[in-house]
């Protein structure tokens, strides 16, 4: 890609700061708005002194204001995790819906192209598996998700809407669970979640029996999706994870195995509208942007096993 004046919602949080570290290397002039409610700095500390870097701590349900000019605008801005969402309900639902309103208006003015971070959320509880681009999903409208989900939808709605009326030239990635080091340890996460009880052999709590599964995606492998989409010439929706679908309860086996610990399983009740079943079908992503996952689970888990045995240590 020839080098472009960038500017990405929410590249201070999990999968948004991997994204601004490829995106600096990659020789782009890069503006990172974040308001910080569930991102860190810290997670953008090695870009803070670069010439091509700079950071605006701003909510993006508030106008945004760019005078440079703009070539190409990235919304990653919102709660991403059901714990977080829950805490921040009303914050997610403006994320969405309202702050992408006001990333698609400030695309307009700059006459740049705009690409959406949306998920697998807006498949709801899948009624098919996998998932391919084209299922319209089964989402509860008003659920305990619904501020994420229907923000997610009505994002969906919205880039659509103004791509078609103001020409915008506009993406759609959905992005299924993603994990890896710099995940928050707090935020309730499944992947993290597991390793943090195996670590201190508590008990691993699962939600439910355990039979509802998921997908898990390499946070770099997740990047390098958004990366290949971003650098294709498809102005169109694309699913980005892993199709290796396993249950959460195999997962929990596998990390007391990878981290030998001496934990055992406890069930607690399962969550309204907690989905039972998640698995990408990406063979449009593959065929269309030539883009596949290629770390598979163990690699990804020992990875992100060392990432929080170091945070323990260190915090
Ligand atoms: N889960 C669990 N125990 C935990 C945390 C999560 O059994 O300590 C389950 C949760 O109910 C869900 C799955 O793991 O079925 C994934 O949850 P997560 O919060 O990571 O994300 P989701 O995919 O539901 O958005």
């Amino acid at each position: 890609m020839v080098a472009m004046n960038i500017v990405i919602t929410g590249g201070s949080g999990f999968v948004g700061s991997y994204l601004s570290e490829r995106l600096i290397n990659d020789g782009h002039n890069l503006i990172v708005v974040d308001n910080l409610l569930t991102g860190s700095t810290e997670n953008i500390r090695d870009l803070m002194d670069d010439k091509n870097f700079s950071f605006i701590e701003h909510d993006v349900q508030n106008h945004i204001e760019i005078e440079n000019k703009v070539d190409y605008v990235l919304h990653f801005a919102s709660a991403a995790s059901p714990k977080a969402y829950t805490e921040h309900p009303v914050n997610t639902l403006k994320a969405g819906s309202i702050g992408t309103l006001n990333t698609l208006g400030l695309a307009k003015k700059h006459n740049s192209q705009y690409l959406l971070a949306s998920t697998s959320e807006v498949y709801g509880d899948p009624l098919i598996s996998p998932q391919n681009e084209e299922y319209w999903g089964n989402v509860n409208p008003n659920g305990e998700r619904s501020m994420y989900d229907e923000a997610k939808r009505f994002a969906e709605a919205a880039v659509a809407t103004y791509s078609r009326s103001y020409d915008i030239k506009a993406k759609i990635v959905r992005i299924f669970n993603t994990y890896g080091p710099r995940m928050q340890l707090n935020d309730g996460r499944v992947v993290t979640n597991f390793i943090f009880q195996a670590l201190q052999d508590n008990n691993i709590t699962i939600y439910g029996d355990g039979s509802q599964t998921r997908s898990f995606s390499y946070v770099e492998d997740t990047v390098d999706g958004i990366i290949s989409l971003m650098q294709s010439n498809e102005y169109d929706v694309f699913n980005i994870g892993n199709p290796n679908e396993i249950t959460v309860l195999e997962l929990a086996q596998k990390i007391i195995e990878l981290t030998n610990s001496k934990s055992e399983i406890v069930f607690k009740s399962l969550p309204s509208d907690d989905p039972k079943q998640r698995k990408p079908d990406i063979s449009k992503a593959k065929s269309k942007l030539g883009w596949e996952p290629k770390v598979n689970l163990e690699d990804g888990l020992i990875k992100t096993i060392d990432w929080v045995e170091y945070k323990l240590t260190t915090e």
